[in-house]
């Protein structure tokens, strides 16, 4: 049996680094998992059901080191 992988491209908003989220689709039940920026942290959720691996495809563009805020209400 082939393992499914979930894989998604996206550019993080804060950032800008392209990011490739993969994560596995089946062998367990499909929930929201949370995973990071690796460039900046800000947090992103992916709906899958295993726990995500992110890969740096691009490093951030905005040109600044700082950690993304997190806004807490
Ligand atoms: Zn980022």
């Amino acid at each position: 049996m082939q393992p499914q992988l979930l894989c998604i491209e996206k550019a993080c908003d804060y950032c800008g680094a392209k990011l490739e989220v993969t994560a596995a689709e089946v062998g367990g039940e499909a929930r929201p998992h949370r995973y990071a920026c690796p460039q900046c942290g800000k947090d992103y959720e992916v709906t899958a059901a295993g726990n995500p691996h992110v890969r740096v495809l691009k490093p951030r563009t905005d040109g600044k080191t700082g950690s993304y805020q997190q806004t807490m209400f």
